[in-house]
């Protein structure tokens, strides 16, 4: 098989590296003390095409293949800080892929083009406390009022939920199990929405991860993602490169661990030997 990365996905490696070496890096501990960091991270990010890297120009990407976004997730371990890198892969490759596939343009330009500039950030709603792997069953409700969707319920383990400016959620629309899940766009400065706590963790600290709370949230109907009652297929869709992307981060940040041990092991001298 012939070396998947060319002369500019290499150029664009440099750079990234040389960007998250200089920018982000010397903040890791500082960061995750402060248990967040900087909005600005975002807006850098984006400066340098790092956000939109494989998304068409018309929604201010780059329209690189997709082996710039494996490029991204293997150099973002430079920084040296999972939650940063977890918060800026949501941003850019989980939370907004689905909206530029099946978003109407009123939704590309209200919230894909801004998060994809770091000017909003983006948050993907899926999980909730009796509902993770077991997307079919959750229980966010989204009930069609008019031309409104009245929204209750939580939602749990948020990455940048507690400063998010709008949300992928996932909701069900009909009746129980896949069949009656949809997708919305949400903003989070609707009337009765809360951050109810930011969660302890114990990695990925400078990641604000949130349990949410929605209590009769109305929200026009044009901010259906997708087909209604078709929600689950569009998460499953959206779940191919977000898991890819997060085991592309996983597998980097192994050998970065491994380079590291090799190299503290040979330059370290104990009994007398190195
Ligand atoms: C740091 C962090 C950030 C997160 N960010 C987000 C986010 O931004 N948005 C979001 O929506 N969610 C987020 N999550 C939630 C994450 O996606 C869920 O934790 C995950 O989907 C698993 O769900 P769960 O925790 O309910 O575990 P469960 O689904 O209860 O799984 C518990 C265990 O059971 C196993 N299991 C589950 N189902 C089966 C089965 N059918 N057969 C056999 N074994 C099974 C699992 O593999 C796991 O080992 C985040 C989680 C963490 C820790």
């Amino acid at each position: 098989m012939e070396a998947p990365f060319t002369a500019e996905h290499e150029m664009f490696r440099r750079n990234l590296r040389a960007y998250v070496e200089r920018e982000l890096a010397p903040h890791a501990l500082e960061w995750d003390e402060a248990g967040i960091f900087p909005r600005e991270v975002f807006t850098g990010m984006a400066e340098i095409g790092a956000l939109g890297i494989n998304y068409p120009e018309e929604v201010g990407g780059s329209a690189g293949d997709y082996w710039y976004v494996v490029v991204l997730a293997e150099e973002l371990v430079h920084s040296r800080n999972a939650g940063v890198n977890m918060a800026l892969l949501v941003q850019s490759q989980m939370a907004t892929p689905i909206i530029n596939e099946i978003g109407t343009p009123e939704q590309k330009k209200e919230f894909l083009i801004p998060a994809l500039a770091g000017e909003k950030i983006a948050a993907l709603g899926i999980s909730e406390p009796d509902a993770g792997s077991d997307v079919a069953n959750l229980k966010t409700t989204a009930r069609k009022v008019g031309d409104e969707y009245v929204i209750n319920g939580a939602k749990m383990w948020i990455t940048n939920g507690t400063r998010a400016d709008f949300i992928t959620l996932a909701v069900s629309t009909g009746a129980p199990g896949y069949g009656g899940i949809s997708l919305m766009t949400f903003p989070t400065d609707v009337k009765g929405f809360a951050v109810s706590k930011k969660l302890e963790k114990i990695g990925n600290l400078a990641s604000d991860t949130a349990l949410l709370f929605f209590e009769d949230c109305r929200i026009p109907a044009r901010y259906l993602l997708g087909e209604e009652n078709q929600g689950f297929y569009h998460v499953m869709t959206n779940f191919q490169g977000e898991r890819l992307v997060a085991a592309i981060g996983a597998v980097a940040g192994m050998q970065q661990l491994v380079d590291e041990s090799l190299r503290y092991g040979n330059e370290r001298g104990t009994f007398g030997k190195p």
